[in-house]
């Protein structure tokens, strides 16, 4: 099998790439370098069974011309993470929007199946928990900018389940739940890598709000082997699937077990969400999902709990600071 994995120098696209590597596939990578990072790709483009495009999903020839040399497409490519989504929302939504129409045209074009990586966002400030996939989005006002990255998301489900209507183009639709995991970047504001980056350097744990938001964190392994398993279910078609965790933290205990773990002398500070965020922003209290349709569909149950996930983590960092 040769896949392509748009966004595949980016955090979880470099996991996903290692994981097709191990089973024997041969990996295509068009990534645009904006957010991902070469050195993620670095030692696999060596190994001969792993090329890397770099260039936009926005482009069609060039998304022609990756996606008819594959026989599978995972696209993953997008803008990410809270910071990014409020300091740049004309490009998170032109490359949510553009990128994916993009590529489900090329795969519509030539028949290849693929699993899109869409986001627990979606399921916005619903309170109803756990999260299944067939409940209904609550959205915040589009003066929230963080919306729009939900919104943008949420319109790409809708045209490739269409795609999968009208045409019956395989496609999978992965909702992810907090992933972590080694060489996520802090660069985003993402909660983990940020408050492990302060606690090794003793610097303030910054919590915002008042920590009692919640959140269940995914070891980024555990969530490429169930992307790898939808991609071969043929019962998963035409579906949307949650991969995540039901290991609940608030985000308060999140930083005090991160202290904990590190041996941080780091004190804990509440910063208020318009002082990390300015205007436009609003977070959810709760984010749990439904796991019975993955596990009834693939047998997925997460296998690395959060201290699993944080260790990882710490080591990581603690090996590239030196
Ligand atoms: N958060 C925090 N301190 C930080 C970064 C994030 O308290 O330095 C909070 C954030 O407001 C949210 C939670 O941690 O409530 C998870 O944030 P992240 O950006 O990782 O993911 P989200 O679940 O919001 O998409």
């Amino acid at each position: 099998m040769k896949a392509l994995v748009t966004g595949g120098a980016g955090f979880i696209g470099n996991w996903l790439c290692r994981e097709l590597l191990a089973k024997g596939d041969e990996v295509l990578v068009l990534d645009d370098l904006s957010s991902g990072r070469y050195e993620n790709l670095e030692e696999l483009e060596s190994g001969g069974r792993l090329r890397l495009v770099v260039d936009t999903v926005n482009d069609p020839a060039i998304v022609n011309e990756c996606v008819k040399e594959v026989d599978i497409v995972f696209h993953l490519a997008s803008a990410v993470g809270v910071r990014m989504i409020i300091d740049r929302p004309v490009h998170t939504i032109k490359s949510i929007v553009g990128g994916t129409e993009t590529v489900l045209q090329a795969c519509a074009r030539y028949r290849r199946p693929v699993v899109f990586t869409s986001t627990s966002e979606v399921y916005g400030k619903g309170a109803k928990i756990p999260f299944s996939e067939e409940d209904d989005r609550v959205m915040g006002a589009t003066t929230m900018r963080r919306w729009s990255y939900a919104t943008a998301k949420a319109l790409d489900e809708f045209l490739a389940l269409a795609y999968w209507y009208e045409a019956r183009l395989p496609i999978v639709i992965a909702r992810l739940f907090n992933t972590v995991g080694p060489r996520q970047t802090g660069r985003y504001g993402m909660v983990v890598p940020s408050l492990v980056r302060q606690a090794l350097r003793d610097e303030p744990l910054t919590v915002y709000g008042d920590g009692q938001q919640s959140r269940c964190f995914t070891h980024v392994q555990d969530v490429v082997r169930c992307l790898v398993a939808l991609s071969g279910c043929k019962d998963a078609r035409g579906e949307v699937v949650n991969i995540g965790s039901t290991e609940e933290v608030t985000i308060l205990e999140l930083a005090q077990r991160i202290r904990t773990l590190t041996g941080s002398k780091s004190d804990i500070l509440m910063v208020p969400y318009s002082e990390a965020y300015g205007e436009g922003f609003d977070d959810m209290r709760r984010r749990v999902p439904a796991l019975e349709k993955a596990a009834r569909l693939v047998g997925y149950q997460p296998t690395l709990s959060l201290d699993d996930i944080l260790n990882d983590v710490i080591a990581h960092e603690r090996e590239n600071a030196c």
